[in-house]
């Protein structure tokens, strides 16, 4: 009783407000109507495999990308993300990454589930966040991907090891480079230090954004040679060429 009056009181201090515009809500919530009606959510039909938007009729799921079809080697098992990543969406990710907006996470988390529902349906038994490196952490005093990967571990009942996997070479920020300078930025820069932790392990590999895909690929490259049984890739956004 006294819980909910002091709850009422500072929903009166602090109303919610829509974390991308500011606007402040009518009642508990994280974006106005306007802001998730701007989102671009990815919805079916989808490539099975890498879960990137198929332009056809039908709400078909089951077929490939021209990519994926050409292509049935990659190094992970499954792909999917939320949203496409473009201008209406990058003020949410950006506003997550870099400011102290934990309460993103909560939100964002809830995205990761419903998007990943193929993997976690296809069967995972641990989620791992794409590490940053210790430097990077002291000045940024949080990882991004690891607060995803509790708040999803929280939603899914499926535990997080954020310790076995590392990142043992400082990298520069993948914004700095495009193409290929991504790929040699990243390249071996991760190592899993606890291999007994990954062996036989279906894992689900977390981050908030996939652009080309080198620093997942990396991550992944270094999970198979210690022995991962499958690697699925889940994001909150991606950048569709
Ligand atoms: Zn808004
Ligand atoms: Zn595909």
């Amino acid at each position: 009783m006294f819980g909910s009056v002091i709850e009422k009181i500072v929903d009166l201090l602090f109303p919610y407000r829509c974390l991308k515009c500011g606007k402040v809500l009518d009642s508990a919530g994280y974006l106005c109507e306007d802001c998730v009606g701007e989102i671009n959510f990815i919805k079916p039909p989808y490539c099975r495999k890498c879960g990137s938007p198929l332009h056809i009729e039908d709400n078909d799921s089951s077929k490939f990308c021209k990519t994926c079809s050409r292509n049935k080697k990659s190094f992970y098992r499954l792909a999917r993300s939320a949203m496409v990543y473009d201008n209406s969406d990058k003020n949410l990710i950006i506003a997550f990454k870099f400011f102290d907006k934990t309460e993103n996470a909560k939100l964002l988390a809830a995205m990761l589930k419903v998007a990943g529902k193929d993997i976690f349906d296809a069967g995972v038994d641990v989620i791992i966040p794409v590490p940053l490196h210790y430097t990077r952490l002291i000045k940024r005093r949080y990882n991004q991907s690891v607060l995803l990967a509790d708040k999803l571990s929280h939603l899914t009942n499926i535990p997080v090891d954020r310790f076995s996997l590392i990142r043992h070479r400082k990298t520069r920020p993948q914004v700095e480079f495009s193409g290929r300078e991504r790929v040699t930025n990243v390249k071996n820069a991760f190592s899993v230090k606890y291999p007994d932790k990954i062996r036989n392990h279906r894992i689900v590999l977390v981050d908030d954004v996939m652009t080309t895909g080198s620093t997942l690929k990396e991550c992944a490259t270094a999970l198979h040679k210690a022995g991962a049984k499958s690697i699925d890739i889940l994001t909150v956004a991606r950048v569709i060429d």
